[in-house]
């Protein structure tokens, strides 16, 4: 696990003037988003306490994952503008 925060450590992330994907309001406790904490390679939802699903966004490696895990009634998804976004280093 060490090994891939290291290799993701390499990307570079290239911040947006609002976030390519969202959870869509009222869905943050929506159960199909547990598909996304589980299936998101670089770890960028998480579930608190409270049941109230997250998103941070910086980092995203747009792979489209968690569109195809959660599906888009729950969450609104996008590329970024160009010029924004993930810049992919392999090191
Ligand atoms: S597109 Fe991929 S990296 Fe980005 S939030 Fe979804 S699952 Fe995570």
């Amino acid at each position: 696990m060490s090994d891939l925060k290291a290799k993701l450590g390499l990307n570079v992330f290239k911040p947006l003037p609002s976030p390519h994907i969202r959870i869509r309001p009222g869905m943050e406790r929506d159960p199909r988003l547990k598909a996304a904490v589980r299936a998101c390679p670089a770890g960028l939802y998480a579930e608190g306490a409270d049941g109230v699903f997250t998103l941070s966004i910086d980092g995203c490696l747009e792979c489209g994952t968690c569109r195809i895990a959660c599906g888009t009634a729950v969450l609104e998804w996008g590329y970024p503008e160009g010029g924004a976004g993930v810049q992919f280093r392999f090191g």
